[in-house]
């Protein structure tokens, strides 16, 4: 079976799409990963039907991604990819 392959190194993410699903909002929002987690106390919404994407927390799922992704591109020694697969549907 062929696939096509995707890397991406961790060092390559840089910016999280969210799209809100509110009520089949669909609104896209990117965000810089910097600053998910710099911001971390700050309220995010939604620009359209303004639902809460993220508490005033900073405990969030959102900030401990970017937080992750943060300490992955620092980590020394190694070098941290993601591989994405994609089949060609030929077997
Ligand atoms: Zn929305």
């Amino acid at each position: 079976m062929s696939e096509n392959l995707l890397k991406i190194l961790a060092a390559e993410l840089t910016t999280l799409r969210i799209t809100c699903l509110n009520e089949e909002c669909g609104t896209v929002i990117e965000m810089p990963i910097d600053r998910i987690r710099e911001e971390s106390s700050k309220e995010i919404v939604c620009p359209l039907c303004q639902a809460k994407i993220r508490s005033r927390q900073g405990t969030d799922t959102l900030s401990k991604l970017a937080t992750a992704i943060d300490e992955l591109k620092a980590v020394k020694g190694v070098e941290v990819s993601f591989i994405l697969r994609q089949g060609t549907g030929k077997e």
